[in-house]
């Protein structure tokens, strides 16, 4: 599927309206928005990465979200796989980051000023799956 249009000339506005969480979540089914989590040193990074919902530029957002809870395995469990402890879902706020100067934006900002969430499910490595 092609990838919709940078729409440079939408202007800047710092939404973080439900409808471009819902928008983001219909580009992940098409997988024109890709989202991962990861486990590195015990440390959970997400990378969220694709069109932006708003200006469909491309945006690559990198976080260590802050997540409620012990990530460390317990004493007496050394085999336990580093994927088992993960959280079941990782929620993060991705900010649109296009690298585009959008019209009426800020001196010194780039993307269009869109925020969303984006819900990560730490087992789903092959992409999100079909309700
Ligand atoms: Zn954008
Ligand atoms: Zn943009």
């Amino acid at each position: 599927m092609a990838a919709p249009e940078h729409r440079t000339g939408e202007r800047w506005e710092p939404t973080s309206e439900f409808g471009w969480t819902s928008k983001a979540y219909d580009l992940l089914e098409q997988d024109l928005l890709r989202a991962e989590v990861a486990l590195v040193d015990g440390v959970v990074t997400t990378r969220v990465w694709g069109c932006c919902p708003r200006c469909a530029g491309r945006i690559d957002d990198r976080q260590v979200p802050t997540v409620v809870g012990d990530f460390t395995s317990p004493r007496g469990m050394a085999d336990a796989d580093a994927a088992e402890v993960l959280p079941p879902v990782v929620v993060v706020d991705v900010t649109c980051g296009c690298g585009a100067a959008h019209v009426d934006s800020p001196e010194g900002t780039t993307g269009c000023g869109v925020s969303f969430r984006v819900e990560l499910v730490a087992d789903s490595a092959s992409g999100p799956g079909t309700p």
